[in-house]
């Protein structure tokens, strides 16, 4: 499998997320734990403290990106965008070498 996500630069120069989302995803990156690796999936837990969520992200290898990438957030399912939440998956991808360590790792 060969995860593709959004690389920190490509994040910061898109106008389509917004800096809230952004800064979030900054705040909670570090709080993203994977919960299973399937032969074509990856599935994610985001919890954000400062509310006191958890969300689910999806990684479908077998889809074309961006529509990879799901959360079963509100705001996910109605924008179709980005979420805080896929966004701070991506940010751990960038952020930590040792995520995902076994897995082919490809920035957009
Ligand atoms: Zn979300």
């Amino acid at each position: 499998m060969e995860i593709k996500f959004l690389s920190t630069k490509s994040i910061e120069s898109n106008k389509d997320i917004g800096k809230s989302s952004y800064d979030s995803a900054k705040r909670m990156w570090k709080d993203v734990k994977v919960d299973y690796i399937t032969a074509k999936h990856i599935g994610f837990t985001c919890v954000d403290k400062l509310y006191g969520t958890t969300h689910s992200v999806i990684y479908f290898s077998e889809r074309k990106f961006p529509e990879s990438w799901n959360c079963d957030c509100r705001w996910h399912t109605i924008k179709e965008k980005f979420c805080k939440h896929i966004l701070a998956v991506f940010l751990r991808l960038n952020n930590d070498d040792n995520f995902l360590k076994t897995i082919k790792k490809t920035p957009l």
